[in-house]
């Protein structure tokens, strides 16, 4: 997993949530990382050109609210490798859990309640990075992933 060094949170409770309201979360201490992923899939989930993720250990999460879960498999139909979990009423995607990751989830950095504090720069699965897009202060691009 990469760590992103520009990821500066002060150490402070960030919180979130869903467009309706219906599930809200809190994250403690410091992310991993701020990440863009351009994946297809994630282009695909958000009805959007990318998805900007805070990276963290689920332990940091504290969850309220009903989740839907969409379990995604490989290419070859094999393990579920990601968990897309997203509120069952507004459809809004709240965290994806990577399941070969030992416990680390991305956390949808558009519900967040302070936004400003959302600076990525790391970007992945730039092979899927829709032609016009073109993101400033990124430290790491990645064809795939970190
Ligand atoms: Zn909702
Ligand atoms: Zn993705």
């Amino acid at each position: 997993m990469i760590y992103d060094p520009h990821c500066d949170y002060s150490r402070r409770m960030t919180s979130g949530h869903c467009l309706c309201g219906s599930v809200t979360f809190e994250l403690a201490g410091d992310p991993l990382a701020t990440a863009v992923c351009h994946c297809e899939h994630c282009q695909r989930q958000s009805g959007s050109a990318f998805s900007v993720n805070i990276i963290a250990h689920k332990s940091q999460l504290t969850l309220n609210g009903e989740l839907r879960t969409y379990q995604e498999r490989g290419e070859n139909n094999d393990d579920v490798y990601v968990e897309r979990r997203f509120c069952p009423t507004c459809g809004s995607s709240v965290i994806s859990e990577l399941m070969k990751r030992d416990g680390v989830i991305a956390i949808k950095a558009g519900l967040l309640d302070d936004k400003s504090i959302v600076k990525p720069g790391v970007e992945v699965w730039c092979v899927d990075r829709q032609p016009w897009v073109s993101l400033p202060g990124m430290a790491v691009s990645l064809d795939r992933e970190g």
